[in-house]
């Protein structure tokens, strides 16, 4: 079997020629593909505004700016994500504050939160990790108690629901953030997404993706003609060029066709690997319809988690551990994070493993992905 990655973008002739098409007009940046893909977010999401940026760390950065996040103040988050949710932090001279995850999910545990929240204390980052959403409402209503902005990190989630409401939809977010690198549900090479419902906070993240410059007559000091701007923040070039939003736009109209594939794969692995006696399958909670970006296994004993991992990688299957917690990274560590402040997070990240889901995936590499799993548990079951 050739190897089988843990994730992988799905584009076709049709996504090629839009892209082409872009590339054939005058605007390859700065035209009207950039609008266009945010109104299809918007659209999807049922959120009011969107701002689509350079990279989902870019969404991140500016969501972060925009949230007024400054020195000293502290932003709690989940230690179990991609660096990038607690970096933005950093960038803007916060601290992270690292919140346990629950024990049945890998996401953020609300009850652990308000014990973490200080004076200082200026927003929650919460991750919707492997597509499965937060406890948002829970999440909101410690917010709202508190007075603090929601950044929902929601680069696994396109497309996923939270009580029948849509991820993005920021019903319980100020800010929700996307991604689309390739193995991200839709992709655009690189790039991500901001979207809000709040239009202050619309206003300024248009500015930060454009080194804090602005154009618009209301918002200017004065003006002394046509070729008038003021930059009035320190912002950045975090724009997205028209031929990656056209690339974006045309894989909009395939995601629910993406997630359905993917919510397949899931229930052949759930029905499958059911029986496997080392393994504990992933679930949805009963307010959770997941996006299913990652299919995440946990090897029960963590003591035999990198004999699976590395024969798995032997057999081509390209599993991936998603994620080491973030404080033990050598760069937090030199910050003087603790190794041991989140119990369940540590414990997660010794069991677990993700592997291939996407939805261009074949029914023998499906198959070959069981097989794989069983053969390889039932070989450490004789040692
Ligand atoms: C992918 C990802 C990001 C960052 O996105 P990029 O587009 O790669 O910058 C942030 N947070 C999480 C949880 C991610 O998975």
């Amino acid at each position: 079997m050739k190897n089988l990655p843990y994730g992988h973008q799905c584009i076709d002739e049709k996504d090629i020629s839009e892209v082409i098409k872009v590339l054939q007009s005058d605007w390859i940046t700065q035209g009207s593909k950039v609008k266009e893909f945010e109104n299809s977010i918007t659209n999807y999401t049922g959120a009011k505004y969107a701002v689509a940026v350079s990279s989902g760390t870019a969404a991140l950065h500016i969501a972060a700016i925009a949230a007024g996040i400054k020195k000293h103040d502290e932003v709690i988050t989940s230690p179990i994500t991609f660096v990038a949710s607690a970096n933005c932090i950093l960038y803007c001279g916060g601290k992270p504050v690292f919140v346990d995850i629950e024990n049945t999910i890998p996401n953020i545990d609300p009850n652990q939160i308000i014990e973490k929240i200080i004076k200082k204390t200026k927003a929650i980052i919460p991750i919707d990790y492997s597509g499965h959403p937060s406890d948002l409402k829970e999440i909101y209503e410690i917010a709202k108690s508190k007075d603090l902005t929601i950044i929902e990190d929601a680069s696994h989630a396109l497309g996923a629901k939270y009580r029948g409401i849509n991820i993005g939809s920021c019903r319980y977010s100020d800010m929700a953030i996307f991604s689309f690198h390739p193995v991200k549900h839709i992709t655009t090479g690189e790039g991500g997404m901001v979207v809000t419902n709040n239009n202050d906070l619309y206003e300024k993240l248009i500015m930060l993706r454009n080194h804090g410059i602005t154009k618009d007559k209301k918002r200017l000091n004065r003006n002394e003609g046509p070729w008038y701007y003021e930059q009035q923040l320190l912002g950045y070039n975090y724009r997205i060029t028209d031929f990656q939003c056209a690339l974006g736009l045309s894989q909009i109209k395939k995601l629910d066709r993406f997630i359905k594939k993917r919510r397949k794969i899931v229930d052949i692995y759930n029905k499958e690997l059911e029986n496997v006696e080392l393994i504990q399958l992933p679930f949805e909670k009963e307010y959770a319809t997941s996006s299913w970006h990652l299919y995440y296994i946990q090897i029960k004993k963590s003591k035999d988690r990198r004999y699976i991992f590395e024969k798995l990688r032997k057999y081509n299957i390209g599993c991936q551990v998603h994620y080491i917690p973030v404080y033990f990274q050598p760069y937090y560590q030199k910050l003087g994070y603790n190794r041991c402040i989140c119990s369940n997070a540590e414990k997660f990240y010794k069991k677990a493993i993700s592997i291939p889901i996407y939805p261009s995936m074949k029914s023998e590499e499906i198959n070959y992905v069981i097989e794989t799993i069983q053969k390889v548990s039932n070989s450490l079951h004789k040692n």
